[in-house]
């Protein structure tokens, strides 16, 4: 069974947890740098990405987290968690951890949309994803190694760069648990990889 860890600073945890077990695989709150050796994946949930990065510092997450994405394992971002994800944060000098090659914008969808709910096709998902966006942000631009697979309104909403995986809106507060399953097969695919070279 893979084990997929969801970064535990801040944000929408749990929710990613009972998302995970209810997709078949094993959910780890990670809390210290040294649980990502324990993990296949590491999902980075949603809540407010300032405050996480603030965290990310503070517990010294911020070069483990790029070493364990350059190590191959794979990551999703989802929300806030995209925002930390992306190499350009529009009005913003520095971006985070810089591992997708995409400009975003937070808080994107203006005020009287804060949250809302909406129904997308997601490309080699479903075509009938419910998706949940709280002040959401979308993506403005990506680079040439960038899959767009989801867009609302003409604005690209998810993407995927080879074993990273992004979502603007929040696929684990749902009962809908097909986007978590899509990363669970990117890491037993990157798994089988890994299995592979070494034999
Ligand atoms: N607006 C938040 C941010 O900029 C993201 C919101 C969310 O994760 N639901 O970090």
């Amino acid at each position: 069974m893979v084990r997929v860890g969801v970064l535990g600073l801040q944000g929408a945890v749990r929710e990613h947890i009972r998302s995970i077990e209810a997709s078949g695989a094993e959910g780890v709150i990670i809390k210290h740098k040294e649980q990502l050796d324990d993990i296949d994946g590491l999902i980075l949930p949603g809540g407010e990405s300032t405050t996480m990065r603030r965290l990310i510092d503070k517990y010294d997450f911020l070069e483990p987290l790029k070493q364990f994405g350059n190590s191959g394992k794979p990551i999703f971002g989802t929300c806030a968690g995209l925002i930390l994800l992306a190499s350009e944060i529009v009005g913003q000098e520095q971006a985070h951890l810089g591992l997708i090659d995409m400009k975003v914008e937070r808080n994107a969808f203006g005020r009287q949309k804060d949250s809302f709910e909406v129904e997308i096709p997601i490309k080699g998902v479903a075509d009938d994803f419910e998706a949940v966006f709280i002040r959401a942000p979308y993506i403005v631009e990506v680079g040439p190694n960038v899959e767009v697979i989801a867009t609302y309104k003409d604005k690209i909403v998810a993407a995927q760069q080879g074993h990273y995986l992004c979502s603007a809106f929040h696929p684990e507060l749902t009962d809908d648990h097909r986007l978590t399953g899509y990363f669970i097969k990117m890491i037993e695919e990157a798994n089988q990889h890994v299995v592979m070279n070494e034999g």
